[in-house]
C-alpha cells in the first residue's frame, strides 16, 4: 500500500510539473517580448496563478535545455528568455522601466556599413527609449 501510494504521489507530482511548464512556456508565448525570469514570474501572479519563482526558473531553464526557448542576453538586466520559434525580429528596450518588446521588421541597407574584403553572417538591432505606458507616465 505505501509503494502504491507513493507511486501515486510521484504521477501527481509529474503531471503538476508538466502543467506548470506549460503555464509558464504559455505565458512566455503571449507576452510582447522576452521576459526575464522574475518578469514572467510576476505576470504569472498577476493573472492569477499560483506559481513560485523557482518553478518558473526551472521551466525556463528545462525549455532552454529541450530546445523550445532561447535564452537572450544583453538586453538590459539579466537574462530574458523568448520561444525560439519566433521569426527574426528585433527589440526595443525601455530604459525607464527595463522591460524588452518585440519588434517585427528588420533594417533595410545594413550591408551597405560592411568595410569591403568583410562578409556579414548576422546582425543584432536593440532601439532604446521609452515605451508608451512610461512616457506617459512622464
Ligand atoms: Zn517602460
Ligand atoms: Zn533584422
Amino acid at each position: 500500500m505505501r509503494i502504491d501510494y507513493h507511486f501515486s504521489m510521484q504521477r501527481t507530482n509529474q503531471q503538476q510539473r508538466a502543467n506548470q511548464q506549460q503555464t509558464v512556456l504559455r505565458a512566455l508565448g503571449e507576452a510582447d517580448g522576452p521576459l526575464s525570469a522574475r518578469e514572467l514570474w510576476s505576470r504569472l501572479i498577476g493573472s492569477g496563478k499560483s506559481v513560485g519563482l523557482a518553478t518558473v526558473y526551472r521551466a525556463l531553464q528545462r525549455g532552454v535545455e529541450e530546445g523550445t526557448l532561447e535564452s537572450v542576453e544583453g538586453l538590459g538586466r539579466g537574462v530574458r528568455y523568448e520561444p525560439k520559434d519566433r521569426e527574426h525580429h528585433h527589440h526595443f528596450l525601455c530604459s525607464t522601466c527595463d522591460h524588452a518588446f518585440d519588434l517585427f521588421g528588420c533594417v533595410e541597407g545594413l550591408d551597405s556599413l560592411v568595410p569591403d574584403g568583410f562578409q556579414m553572417t548576422g546582425h543584432e538591432v536593440v532601439l532604446l527609449g521609452t515605451c508608451d505606458a512610461c512616457g506617459n507616465a512622464a
